[in-house]
């Protein structure tokens, strides 16, 4: 049963980061400034959701709120 439970584990996080470097090369940088965001993630696995932040440390463009849905 544990072993099972790793290995799903691991495609999952596969899945995961694959997402986001995507989304990363269309998003990476502020359209105000050009200064590269500041990112935030975090994960609800109940509900396959990863929230993403994304924040200008250069100007005050503000924060952008993404979240992706996983299935
Ligand atoms: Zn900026």
């Amino acid at each position: 049963m544990e072993a099972k439970t790793t290995e799903y584990e691991l495609e999952y996080y596969e899945k995961y980061f694959g997402d986001v470097k995507q989304v990363k090369k269309t998003v990476e940088n502020c359209p105000n400034c050009g200064n590269p965001f500041f990112f935030t993630h975090s994960t609800d696995h109940k509900n396959l959701h990863v929230k993403e932040t994304a924040c200008c440390t250069n100007c005050s463009y503000g924060k952008r709120k993404i979240v992706h849905v996983m299935n």
